[in-house]
């Protein structure tokens, strides 16, 4: 798939405190022509993202003086940017969910280069389609199931009056969802409806942006009633009962 956001090279704001780290990802990353800035804690990675205006920021779990998580929130608040989360265990995933920090990827370490590669190029694809109204010219389209309205050209979700924030790949999963209604996906369809069929990565982050979902829009997320998982195949976004 080739889109044009390569003709000026995408800038990319490396908060890493690993010296290691740093040495391989500048390498490895400007060999595949991205522009590398280092910040080498949390502090210094909010002053350089203020200043930098980077494309894409790709943010350690641990760092000194501010952490990965309060970064993340931070940048979240006033910013869309694009954020992949690194983390040492996977476990931790689970953890920087339950927050609900914003992140739109994660990442374990160690991983492989090409790995991270595929998913920052597939983020700032992402980013670059949704942020180009004139690409595609398909007019907005409201979806609206019970109490939840999706409005796809202003990207926005609301549950009732209340709006909803949420990060674009999850609009992206409860859009498809939406359209889906009372039909099964299965979790193959919507990794490569979201993420892309060059998606690398393990079905867990299915998983966690599920979960992520659910806290945003189920009134219970330990109980949900809107989209329900089908064990064994995928999920499913539930019609209501009554009325339409
Ligand atoms: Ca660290």
């Amino acid at each position: 798939m080739t889109t044009s956001i390569s003709s000026q090279q995408p800038r990319i704001l490396i908060a890493e405190d690993e010296e290691s780290f740093i040495d391989a990802l500048t390498v490895g990353l400007s060999r595949e022509g991205f522009v590398i800035e280092v910040a080498h804690d949390g502090l210094q990675a909010l002053e350089m993202f203020e200043s930098h205006h980077p494309d894409l920021i790709l943010l350690d779990l641990m760092l000194p003086r501010m952490s990965g998580i309060d970064v993340c929130r931070t940048i979240r608040a006033r910013s869309n940017v694009p954020i992949i989360m690194v983390t040492a265990k996977a476990t931790e995933i689970d953890t920087v969910v339950g927050l609900e920090v914003g992140a739109d990827d994660y990442v374990v370490k160690p991983f492989r280069l090409r790995e991270l590669v595929a998913r920052i190029r597939a983020v700032l694809r992402r980013t670059a389609n949704s942020s180009s109204p004139s690409s595609s010219e398909t007019n907005g389209e409201i979806l609206e199931i019970g109490e939840l309205r999706l409005d796809t050209k202003r990207h926005e979700v609301a549950m009732g009056s209340k709006i909803i924030q949420m990060p674009l790949k999850e609009f992206e999963l409860l859009e498809i969802l939406m359209r889906n209604a009372g039909n099964v996906l299965t979790r193959d369809m919507l990794i490569e409806r979201v993420w892309g069929s060059d998606y690398v990565g393990d079905t867990k982050t299915l998983d966690v942006h599920i979960k992520r979902l659910r806290a945003r829009i189920e009134a219970d997320p330990t109980h949900p009633q809107l989209i329900t998982t089908i064990r064994g195949l995928g999920y499913r976004f539930e019609l209501p009962t009554r009325g339409k």
